[in-house]
């Protein structure tokens, strides 16, 4: 596998990619999750999404058309993850927010990219090591790239020239600064020529070409000094207007073809287009622009192939071919409106798994609620049982009267006894029933536990807490109870008292009691806290 590895394709080739992943695709077949699979599909990733080589000093690349090598990238990330390698899964990260970021997929994009910033963060002193910092703020720079966050993207690449000097690294350094290089032309491209900001982008173009001769003199790896650099160079010089100069960088270094990936290879071509417009040589101009539209089409760097269109343009314009030009010009205005496309589609995409994730949330919400109605009822008897009666006895306002009833049936045991559990069951059943008729609309009746239930009379309601009661007891010892069981009777002892309803909890202690005096003086009756039970109540 290291071989695979190790022969990641570096040329535009499409054999030699080919045959590449077709083996890379075997060994995936069998090979299992681990580190070694991450390290495949990092590199699978970044081959299907025509990004150059991790290690390459222009980590930015071009997305093709599909989700796959973001697929890839992710599937990478996770594996890393589990494998306890925070530092590759968030590279990994980087590469599948690259693939959003070239597909016009903002969302996905910044998704990735901050799943990685949150990686990069875990890794155990990553913000004091100069190496990780520059990986991480060359390829935040690709990605601001992709999507001509210039100000940004040279923010990150400066961050990253320095931290990789720091280290003397200067693989990392040739990287960083040939980003800061490409973002300080782009960012002179969008400045029109003429007025104040023409000072402004000769500025810029000045520092570009001399990041440009640094690359030259000492970039590394061969690719830089041989590729990056020129092309750098005689950019920046077309820009300055020395378009013979810059094309004299261009022909003294014509680049082995072995140090092209496609995405250098059509910016070649580009700025060899543009010096040879410059200097008039139309023909030779527009063979380099044909050559690099069919690159840029299938990659999705949308300002090279901006660029280049536009200039194709020009120069069918200049030659005197009008079909030609607007051809260039309808095959632009689908480019862009493509792009524009996708970014809707991205937003809708957004859109919709917002509100997938309220939907969800919703449901959430409602699954609680209905969880917390069942934690607080009593499934016997459909009341309330102990926790959903103390919330309402919470809920109520501190200063309100509040009177409680606590009723128990008397020997309740006996009734289980002689005829049966069930029949106890369906005892709670109907007494349950029995109260909630017994009492008014504002009254709470609950079951305490057992065959003990609370009775809560709220506000005014309070007033009439022994008359409650003793209606209560009237009900339940009048009802037909032999309708369940011939020879069944049933009566419930009722212990009343009120207060405040803060001081609920000592009332309930009072009620409480209250009950046990009625059950003491023989049950059958009901006792209000504070006064002496009255005699035995006759049935
Ligand atoms: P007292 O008059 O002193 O209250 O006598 P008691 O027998 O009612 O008192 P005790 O508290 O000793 O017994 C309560 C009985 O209620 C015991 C228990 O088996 C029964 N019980 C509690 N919950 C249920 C229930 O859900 N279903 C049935 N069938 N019986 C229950
Ligand atoms: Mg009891
Ligand atoms: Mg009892």
């Amino acid at each position: 596998m290291q071989a695979v590895l190790a022969d990641v394709p570096l040329v535009a080739d499409r054999v030699t990619i080919g045959t590449w992943l077709y083996e890379v695709n075997a060994l995936l077949a069998h090979l299992p999750a681990g580190a070694d699979r991450a390290r495949l599909l990092e590199a699978r990733a970044v081959v299907r999404a025509g990004l150059l080589r991790s290690e390459d000093p222009c980590p930015a690349g071009r997305g093709r058309g599909d989700d796959g090598p973001a697929e890839d990238a992710r599937g990478a990330a996770v594996l890393y993850e589990a494998a306890g390698m925070p530092q590759q899964a968030a590279a990994s990260c980087l590469v599948a927010a690259g693939v959003h970021a070239a597909r016009g997929n903002v969302k996905a994009s910044t998704e990735m990219a901050v799943r990685a910033l949150v990686g990069y963060a875990s890794v155990p002193g990553y913000d004091r090591d100069p190496r990780t910092g520059a990986d991480l703020a060359i390829r935040l720079a690709g990605l601001c790239r992709q999507v001509n966050d210039h100000d940004r993207a040279l923010e990150f690449a400066e961050v990253a020239v320095a931290q990789s000097e720091l280290v003397g690294d200067l693989a990392r350094w040739s990287a960083a600064t040939h980003d800061v290089a490409e973002v300080l032309l782009r960012r002179a491209d969008r400045i029109r020529p003429g007025g104040e900001g023409y000072r402004i982008r000769a500025g810029l173009v000045e520092r570009a070409e001399h990041l440009a001769r640094q690359l030259l003199d000492r970039g590394e790896p061969k690719t830089v000094r041989a590729v990056h650099g020129p092309r750098l160079l005689a950019s920046a010089l077309c820009e300055l207007g020395c378009a013979e100069r810059a094309w004299e960088v261009l022909e003294s270094t014509s680049a082995a073809d072995e140090l092209l990936t496609a995405v250098p290879l059509a910016s070649l071509h580009l700025v060899r287009g543009r010096c040879l417009y410059r200097l008039g040589r139309l023909e030779e101009a527009l063979a380099e622009l044909d050559a690099a539209v069919p690159i840029l089409t299938e990659g999705a760097d949308l300002t090279d192939e901006v660029s280049t269109l536009l200039l194709r343009g020009r120069v069918h314009e200049a030659m005197g071919d009008t079909a030609g030009a607007l051809a260039d010009a309808r095959l632009l205005g689908h480019r862009l409106w493509e792009r524009h496309q996708q970014q809707e589609l991205a937003f809708m995409d957004q859109v919709f798994s917002r509100a997938g994730v309220e939907g969800e949330r919703r449901s959430l919400i409602a699954k609680t609620e209905v969880l917390a109605r069942t934690a607080e009822q009593d499934p016997l008897t459909g009341l309330d049982n102990r926790r959903g009666v103390e919330r309402v006895l919470r809920a109520l306002p501190a200063e309100d009267p509040v009177c409680l009833l606590l009723l128990d049936v008397d020997d309740f045991k006996l009734v289980n006894d002689r005829f049966g559990h069930a029949v106890g069951d369906e005892v709670l059943r109907q007494l349950g029933r029995l109260l909630v008729g017994a009492v008014r609309e504002v009254d709470r009746v609950s079951r305490w536990g057992g065959e003990e239930f609370l009775v809560v009379l709220p506000g005014q309601a309070a007033r009439f807490g022994s008359e409650a009661g003793e209606r209560i007891r009237r009900t339940v010892a009048d009802h037909p109870w032999t309708g369940i069981r011939a020879g069944l009777a049933i009566t419930v002892s009722v212990g009343v008292a009120c207060g405040p309803a803060s001081g609920r909890t000592e009332a309930l202690h009072r009620a409480d009691e209250a009950l046990y005096e009625a059950k003491r003086a023989g049950r059958n009756r009901v006792v209000v806290d504070g006064c002496s039970p009255p005699g035995p109540s006759a049935p």
